[in-house]
């Protein structure tokens, strides 16, 4: 397919005054309701199997200001999106970020939107939880590798887990719904799944666990990291009582019920199971680049479109004609002798 977006997107003209507000369906007649969204590529963690240490970060010049990145999601608003999601990089760590934050809830005030959440690292928590609340977020995604101060340490390289658990402890008083994320790794946290559903459980949080996906050059080999969460499972059902439940929260999760806790058990499992058949979801960097797949590297140029006019005909036109795009699914694998599937890394589409 060809990945050069932003010639077809410049070429595409859309009739005079045709603002086009139809809903978004891909040539698999999947109804793309959810659009996330990397406010920055920055980040005050350098989580291992996200990205290698000296990262070189997009110059500012190129990132669309919080305005821009508001019209952009504002489109895919009228445009059918019900489920934003704000992550990054850290989205926390944009300045001025509660700017875009309190005037996307607005469309969560008026109707238009369903929800508005945000991924973080949760460094940023003790600051914001209560804006957060304010804005209209009611649910958050928080990663949480380890419980182990000195392996979250190893794991995000940066990290403090005093601070993480502040903002876990601020979010919780503030009245945030908290799902954890983490990222199953044989050598980190492969003996620590009890403890965490455990802890969640004592927290009223629900969990997700997330297999390492092949996305960019991270400096080491990700076989190395990489844990198959159907043996996850198979292990937890030994002493846990998982059952299906249909939960769905737009994402790519199967959900499972721990009865001894009353808390959620999620798996993410992009390489035992594919989940693309049911894909509503878009992912917009901040630079303006939609990405239809996570794991395909065909992207539209809309930072074209949205500065070439004020009004958003053009937009609109890109819009479609890169939905009429969105690829089947992804092809992930995780050998020795693959290569990452796409080259650029989880913190520049967001997770
Ligand atoms: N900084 C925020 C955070 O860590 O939650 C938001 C961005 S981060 C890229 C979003 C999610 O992607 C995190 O839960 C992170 O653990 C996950 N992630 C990053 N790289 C990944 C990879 N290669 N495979 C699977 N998950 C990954
Ligand atoms: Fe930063 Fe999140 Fe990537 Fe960790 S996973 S380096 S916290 S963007």
């Amino acid at each position: 397919m060809d990945g050069n977006a932003s010639q077809t997107t410049v070429e595409t003209t859309p009739a005079p005054g045709a603002k086009n507000d139809a809903p978004m369906i891909d040539p698999f007649g999947r109804h793309v309701s959810y659009l996330r969204v990397s406010v920055t590529d920055r980040c005050d963690f350098r989580c291992v199997y996200c990205m290698a240490e000296d990262m070189t970060f997009l110059p500012k010049k190129d990132v669309l200001s919080l305005e821009e990145l508001e019209r952009l999601c504002s489109a895919f608003i009228r445009k059918g999106v019900r489920k934003l999601r704000l992550t990054g990089g850290e989205p926390l760590v944009r300045r001025n970020i509660m700017s875009l934050i309190n005037n996307l809830g607005k469309h969560i005030e008026t109707g238009a939107l369903d929800e508005l959440t945000l991924t973080t690292n949760g460094s940023q928590l003790p600051r914001y939880a209560d804006d957060l609340v304010n804005a209209g977020v009611r649910r958050i995604n928080v990663s949480v590798d380890t419980l182990d101060p000195q392996k979250f340490r190893e794991a995000t390289r940066w990290g403090d887990l005093e601070k993480v658990m502040a903002g876990l402890a601020a979010a919780k008083k503030a009245g945030l719904e908290v799902k954890i994320n983490a990222v199953a790794l044989k050598h980190l946290n492969a003996h620590e799944f009890d403890d965490m559903i455990r802890w969640c459980g004592e927290n009223g949080f629900d969990l997700t666990l997330i297999e390492t996906m092949p996305l960019g050059d991270i400096g080491e080999d990700r076989v190395d990291q990489y844990l198959p969460l159907s043996k996850v499972r198979r292990d937890l059902e030994k002493r846990w009582t998982l059952s299906d439940i249909p939960y769905k929260t737009g994402g790519p999760a199967r959900y499972t019920e721990i009865a001894e806790t009353g808390k959620r058990l999620g798996f993410i499992t992009p390489l035992t199971h594919n989940f693309c058949e049911s894909c509503n979801r878009v992912r917009l960097t901040c630079t303006g680049t939609l990405y239809m797949c996570l794991g395909q590297e065909d992207a539209a140029d809309l930072r074209k479109p949205l500065r070439a006019s004020d009004d958003d005909n053009l937009l609109d036109a890109a819009i479609d004609e890169a939905i009429g795009r969105k690829p089947k699914g992804h092809d992930f694998v995780i050998d020795r002798d693959s290569a990452p599937a796409v080259g650029r890394h989880m913190s520049m589409t967001g997770g």
